[in-house]
């Protein structure tokens, strides 16, 4: 018997979180043998009183533990919270190896030193280098480009074709490491046959292309050259790329540099341990040496960018920062992408800057210079057009990003019945069916809201 297009063969492709939500990214594939998990991130609540200040939300895991017989592998696309930061509580669950780069892996450990479980398989993965998983399974790692080094796209192989699936990603022409994204591999897939593109579609609704991230650093100097005060810069607290930029824009500028928020500190050790930032001796001091230098000399990261109200900045801003408060003559950079539902705690949070005497610069407003980790409808198009999938599912967008990303699919010929906008917990099931293979939405896992309260 033919098992590759065996009679009851499927693939089954499940999103467990992140779509039309953003966060939370977790998606199942499945076959009757063997199971993968792709990501396991966290979301947060939207601010609602009355909820705890450090509540997280948890992808739905019931599922996955109902068959975690034939459960194979997590593998982690990128260092980002919103696709490892669960990984603690799914591991606590389940005992599975865990495939990850090398950067996303060293944060994944340190995450785990603090949250434990304590015996866990964390296996490194280079780019082009082939793992098997169970009978059905295996896949590559191709290398993309985001804001944080090592970013991957998987090619997913399984029994009925392959899967090529981005994770977050756009297609920086000019990335910080200088290495830049395989699209050739992954037209080298399309041109052998892909049956399934799950993509990025977060920011499909921007013409042209993403910038470069190297624009963030330009910009970065541009204002903080015009400061004469403290300058405050927030931002995701993984975002490796940025941290480096505003150091090197630091040094350039006479600035001293020092973190602020524990989660910021501790990627910065990993990635400065594992060599992905590269920063001289004494450029990074600790708050209370900075604190002594002339207003004009300090620099401070601090993580809080999405308005977060038990967060450094928060505290900076409302009083409770054991070191710092900001006020008159301080300049305050905002650069990150806004994670949808978080406008209303973010725009309040820059209000009571204002209120405080200091400039407030959101680099998302700032046109000319609209800078986002995702890629943009020319990069989205470029994808589509390399891996030449059969099917398409846009993954990690907004209920309004999806449907854009699927009008620009229609433009390169793909039919209606080809495009899945999914939601969190739709089965989209893959067959053989008459010589080809045929994909309907099959069924729905039932989904709870999970939360989990972070000290
Ligand atoms: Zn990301």
């Amino acid at each position: 018997m033919n098992k590759g297009m065996g009679g009851n063969m499927s693939l089954k492709f499940i999103p467990i979180g992140g779509m039309g939500e953003v966060t939370k990214n977790m998606y199942v594939y499945e076959t009757p043998n063997d199971m993968v998990i792709v990501d396991c991130g966290i979301g947060f609540p939207p601010e609602e009183e009355g909820l705890p200040e450090n509540m997280l939300l948890i992808p739905d895991f019931s599922y996955v533990l109902a068959h975690q017989n034939k459960l194979r592998a997590l593998i982690i696309t990128h260092g980002h919270e919103d696709h490892i930061g669960a990984i603690p509580y799914f591991l606590k669950k389940v005992r599975v190896p865990v495939y990850a780069a090398r950067l996303p892996a060293g944060l994944i450990r340190e995450k785990l030193k603090e949250r434990g479980p304590k015996k866990a398989d964390i296996k490194e993965v280079g780019d082009g280098q082939r793992v098997k998983l169970g009978r059905d399974f295996s896949f590559e790692y191709i290398r993309l480009t985001h804001s944080i080094p090592d970013t991957m796209a998987i090619a997913l192989t399984t029994p009925l074709g392959v899967v090529i699936h981005t994770g977050d990603f756009k297609l920086d022409p000019t990335p910080l490491d200088r290495r830049l994204a395989q699209l050739g591999k992954i037209e080298e897939y399309g041109r052998r046959g892909v049956l399934l593109l799950a993509s990025d579609s977060l920011r499909s609704e921007r013409e042209g292309s993403s910038p470069s991230e190297r624009i963030v650093g330009e910009t970065f100097f541009h204002e903080i050259q015009k400061t004469k005060g403290r300058v405050f810069v927030t931002m995701f607290s993984s975002d490796v790329s940025r941290i480096q930029q505003a150091i090197d824009v630091a040094d350039a500028l006479g600035r001293k540099v020092t973190l602020a928020g524990l989660s910021l500190e501790k990627n910065f050790q990993v990635a400065r341990d594992l060599g992905y930032l590269a920063v001289s001796k004494n450029q990074v001091i600790d708050n209370a040496k900075l604190k002594k230098l002339p207003v004009s000399e300090q620099l401070i990261l601090v993580s809080g960018s999405q308005g977060q109200s038990n967060s450094a900045l928060a505290k900076m801003t409302r009083g409770g920062h054991r070191s710092f408060k900001i006020g008159q003559g301080d300049l305050v950079l905002f650069s990150s992408d806004l994670i949808p539902g978080n406008e209303d705690r973010v725009r309040n949070l820059q209000e009571d800057l204002r209120g405080a005497g200091a400039k407030v610069i959101y680099l998302e407003e700032i046109p000319e210079i609209h800078v986002s980790g995702h890629g943009y409808a020319e990069d989205l198009v470029r994808m589509l057009r390399a891996a030449q999938a059969q099917y398409l599912a846009p993954i990690g967008g907004t209920p309004t990003s999806m449907p854009e990303y699927a009008k620009l699919a229609r433009g390169f010929n793909y039919r209606d019945d080809h495009i899945f906008i999914l939601e969190s917990g739709q089965i989209l099931e893959f067959y053989p069916f008459e010589n080809r293979i045929a994909a309907r939405i099959s069924g729905r896992v039932n989904l709870r809201e999970f939360s989990v309260t972070q000290d």
